[in-house]
């Protein structure tokens, strides 16, 4: 074969990786690729399993506004920020003042020299295994990028604030009701792409990344106790709420979620759409750990944009998602935790 038809060969093959990935882009421009994990199917609307629908107290959703109206007063929340030392702080202070023990976990990551700081607590159960709820805390850095459009005020409300509130809205809940697994509380820093665009592979998800990588060295040492499944809360507070059905997410962990929907009658706000988001769950993922991410990704015209605050959330679109928590729990525990013994 001659070389020119070697060339043109070679040339043809990278002409097909090009297109295959501008019509991945074009498709889906938003939360995927960086993973070699694949999306699977959308959930199976018709199979429900009968859940009873466990309601949060009333004032969950407002307690969780009032953590986010404080939060966003203090500012963008990335590293480096004012806010982001306001930030962990206001979050230490709150689940200390719960008696929880609260771990900070703060390092320079080598390669940005950006430092970090995952938060996490522990609300014992009769058994050490664990069920991870999580958020990430930092807020998407809008300062410095080329394009100028894309320079602007953020102070992230409901993409970073609304989990961070949703969690510590419902730390006292969970505590109150103590269950067989134990239930740890984590808040994940570098969730957000340093690059404008998604970047997962190697510009963000450095919490979540770091979080997975020193679970998996505590296992080893026998330090720790597994995490039996995540479920991961992003984006939970806007007014018109849609939880999309998020296919990368463990298939049983959506049906779960759906299921529990349905229960608490709040299932117009959730799987109306189906899109897969790589987010915080990627590295659980990885490594096998169950997880779901319930995600208001897909149809929101709020997200990393300068209209992300709370003139555009809700107490009351807070409220479902902890009813449709404290309903997945239960039986994300029996299929995951007590399944096993
Ligand atoms: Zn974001």
């Amino acid at each position: 074969m001659r070389a020119s038809t070697w060339m043109a060969l070679v040339l043809g093959a990278l002409g097909a990786c090009l297109g295959a990935a501008l019509t991945q882009r074009q498709q889906d421009p938003k939360r995927t690729g960086g993973t070699t994990y694949a999306p699977a199917n959308e959930v199976d609307k018709s199979a429900i399993t009968p859940l009873s629908a466990v309601r949060a107290p009333t004032d969950v959703g407002e307690v969780a506004f009032d953590h986010v109206r404080t939060l966003t007063s203090f500012g963008p929340r990335y590293s480096g920020q004012p806010g982001w030392t306001k930030q962990l702080d206001h979050i230490e202070k709150t689940l200390k003042a719960l008696g929880l023990e609260v771990r900070r976990d703060t390092w320079t990551d080598r390669k940005e020299l950006i430092t970090f700081s995952n938060v996490s607590a522990v609300i014992p159960g009769k058994r050490k295994e664990r069920i991870v709820l999580a958020c990430h805390h930092d807020t998407k850095c809008t300062q410095g990028h080329p394009d100028p459009a894309n320079n602007f005020h953020f102070v992230g409300a409901n993409d970073g604030a609304s989990g961070v509130g949703l969690l510590l809205a419902l730390a006292p809940v969970l505590l109150a009701n103590p269950r067989e697994a134990s239930v740890e509380l984590v808040f994940f820093d570098g969730e957000e792409s340093l690059d404008w665009r998604w970047n997962d592979a190697a510009r963000a998800l450095f919490g979540s990344k770091r979080f997975v990588k020193k679970h998996r060295e505590a296992l080893l040492t026998g330090d720790e106790a597994r995490i039996e499944a995540l479920v991961l809360l992003d984006m939970v507070g806007r007014t018109d709420i849609h939880i999309q059905d998020e296919t990368y997410s463990t298939k049983a962990l959506r049906q779960i979620a759906w299921s529990a929907a349905v229960a608490t009658g709040h299932e117009k706000h959730f799987f109306q759409r189906a899109e897969a988001a790589s987010d915080d769950h990627m590295p659980f993922l990885e490594v096998g750990i169950p997880s779901v991410d319930l995600i208001d990704l897909n149809g929101n015209p709020h997200w990393h944009k300068p209209t992300d605050t709370i003139d555009n959330m809700s107490a009351a679109s807070i409220q479902l998602i902890a009813d449709v928590v404290l309903t997945m729990l239960p039986e994300v525990e029996k299929q995951y935790v007590l399944a096993k013994r």
